[in-house]
């Protein structure tokens, strides 16, 4: 008589049990959800080709989830620790700044002319990179983001649904004191009261700003900021200020010759 194999990734009862949790769990990273799903196949004796063509993983994707579920139990389906790498943020950028700070250092982001992409848009796309990168947070810049504060906390909220482990920070030229006093002005015209409220709503959400006016006289090296009297204010536990390294200048050369510089080049744009 012909048996079938014995199975030889089995899991305990407690794993399983955590797992199908964590499998069920829509508000999950959905690579996280995906290593369970994988992990609860094998366990039920499913066959690593059919793993493959569900998940759309390789065989040594499989092979090595399950080594790492050796060494680590459970956890093996979350992201590792980045020994020595530089965490990853996903950026977006709010089109639009009625600042007018003299030698701004992205004047063509001060126009309210765009792409315009809804809320589900940009958590989409944030959800599409989760997939090819373990992210550590998003951070908002622009143009202005206080000035589409509306939208601002809309795509927080819905970040944070799909992803609830992310941090999240902030560029702006606005101060503290002009935010929670609502000295701002938002695309949608929110009254002063509406805007104090909006602002401390954004702040519980936010775990670190960049704030204040960008002022060519005043250059400054520390990490994040572009001028002096800019303030990097921490609105939780989760950083401290030696978490932010020094500052760095990434310049891309297209294949027309284009070049984009993206940081802050404390010395002046090379022309
Ligand atoms: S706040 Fe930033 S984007 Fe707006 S004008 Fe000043 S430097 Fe430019």
């Amino acid at each position: 008589m012909r048996g079938r194999l014995p199975n030889k990734y089995n899991l305990p009862a407690e794993d399983r049990s955590y797992l199908s949790e964590l499998a069920d769990n829509g508000q999950l990273i959905q690579r996280i959800a995906i290593r369970a799903r994988v992990l609860l196949a094998l366990d039920r004796g499913e066959r690593v080709v059919e793993i493959m063509r569900w998940f759309g993983l390789s065989r040594t994707k499989i092979w090595e989830l399950w080594q790492r579920y050796q060494q680590r139990g459970v956890d093996a389906v979350f992201d590792e620790e980045r020994s020595g790498r530089p965490p990853v943020f996903f950026l977006v950028y709010f089109q639009g700044c009625s600042l007018h700070c003299p030698g701004c250092w992205n004047p063509s982001s001060q126009k309210f002319h765009g792409i315009e992409l809804t809320v589900p848009e940009v958590a989409q796309r944030f959800e599409e990179a989760t997939r090819l990168e373990s992210l550590e947070g998003v951070t908002f810049s622009g143009g202005e983001p206080m000035q589409q504060a509306e939208a601002l906390l809309e795509v927080i909220r819905e970040i944070r649904r799909v992803a609830p482990g992310v941090s999240f920070g902030m560029f702006t030229g606005y101060t503290e004191t002009e935010l929670a006093a609502g000295r701002y002005v938002t695309r949608l015209s929110a009254n002063a009261e509406q805007k104090r409220e909006l602002w401390r709503t954004i702040q519980g959400l936010l775990d670190f700003a960049v704030m204040g006016r960008y002022d060519q006289m005043l250059p400054v090296k520390e990490p994040l900021r572009t001028s002096r009297n800019q303030r990097l204010v921490l609105f939780s536990k989760r950083y401290q200020d030696c978490d932010f390294g020094p500052q760095l200048v990434e310049i891309s050369i297209e294949g027309g010759g284009r070049s984009i510089l993206t940081g802050f080049p404390v010395l002046g744009v090379p022309t």
